[in-house]
């Protein structure tokens, strides 16, 4: 945290209260206390210029460059305007989204984004994109009742975000990007260059990876679950494990040691994530297999608690083993 995010911060609660503002140094000074407190979302440095912000679905990330602030993933329903106002607040406006996929809890808060900024996801998120709107309003609903209960001040704020984004009835184009690209491709960011992959269908079949070598940092989206069973589902998102493996391997090659590593969900780490996540669909990808094989049904198989995982936060389980089997009776030919 910085003190420009901290005055920010600071400026918002007391020009909120009717307070007439001194300076932007010497509120830093005035309130030298502010803490991580004062924003909705637990933000953490990782990297030069980069914070995560954990809770309310995927991690997401911002990266300022220059005068403006790239964030990756808007977050469940009715975050994204939280979202944008505190990236903002670390230092410079946020000016670029980049979506890593379709799932509502990467992009249920694009609105917030979508309305003035340039918006970025792989061309088939589009065709995806519409399936998760009305999940995403109905999460934002749904999300009041907590926020209510909330200790966080910053809570009523939100509240009043999502009732403003509700009163308005988004519909698809308030989620869909505003620019798409058709497969692997780099954009700029400030003075930031920005390497965005897409190794073909894995978590879904519109995952991009998201590099950024002058930072040595890498986003690589639901591609990468930490210490939980991923969330696999070849009916619904077009996922494909095998295709997941390999989107993996690109996720090490581009990696060296002290690359800092943001999953979509967990905590941060290195390029042992993408490892672990290659190690879990090998394993799990052959145990399906010789599970269909041996005659197991899929109601056999989504019950099985394999030892190798049994650390893994397991909610995930049933679905990620049930895409799982299918594909193996499909790779059979069956
Ligand atoms: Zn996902």
């Amino acid at each position: 945290m910085n003190l420009n995010r901290r005055s920010f911060i600071a400026a918002s609660t007391l020009a909120a209260a009717g307070i007439a503002l001194p300076a932007r140094s010497s509120l830093a000074r005035l309130l030298p206390s502010l803490t991580l407190a004062d924003t909705y979302f637990e933000w953490k440095s990782v990297a030069d210029g980069c914070h995560i912000a954990i809770g309310e679905g995927g991690n997401a990330l911002a990266v300022l460059s220059g005068n403006e602030t790239v964030v990756i993933d808007s977050k469940n329903g009715g975050f994204g305007e939280a979202l944008r106002r505190e990236a903002a607040a670390l230092g410079s406006p946020v000016k670029t989204l980049i979506n890593t996929h379709h799932h509502g809890d990467h992009v249920g808060g694009n609105p917030a984004f979508t309305k003035d900024l340039r918006v970025i996801a792989h061309a088939n998120a589009i065709a995806r994109i519409p399936s998760q709107v009305e999940r995403s309003n109905k999460s934002a609903q749904g999300a009041i009742a907590k926020l209510k209960q909330s200790p966080k001040a910053t809570a009523t704020q939100v509240i009043a975000d999502i009732e403003a984004l509700l009163q308005s009835s988004p519909t698809d184009k308030n989620f869909l990007p505003t620019e798409s690209i058709p497969s692997s491709g780099n954009i700029t960011v400030g003075n930031l260059s920005i390497e965005l992959y897409h190794v073909g269908a894995g978590h879904t079949d519109n995952d991009l990876i998201v590099y950024i070598p002058d930072r040595n940092i890498l986003h690589g989206g639901d591609l990468l679950f930490n210490n939980m069973y991923p969330y696999h589902d070849p009916a619904n998102s077009g996922a494909d494990s095998a295709g997941w493996i390999r989107s993996c391997q690109k996720i090490i090659d581009l990696c060296d040691n002290k690359t800092v590593v943001i999953p979509g969900h967990g905590d941060v780490g290195d390029l042992t994530i993408a490892k672990r996540q290659i190690e879990f669909f090998t394993a799990l990808r052959e145990q399906a297999a010789k599970a269909f094989a041996a005659g197991a049904t899929r109601e056999d198989f989504i019950k099985t608690e394999p030892e190798q995982f049994k650390s893994y936060s397991s909610n995930m389980r049933p679905i990620t083993l049930g895409g799982l089997y299918d594909e193996a009776k499909k790779e059979a030919g069956k």
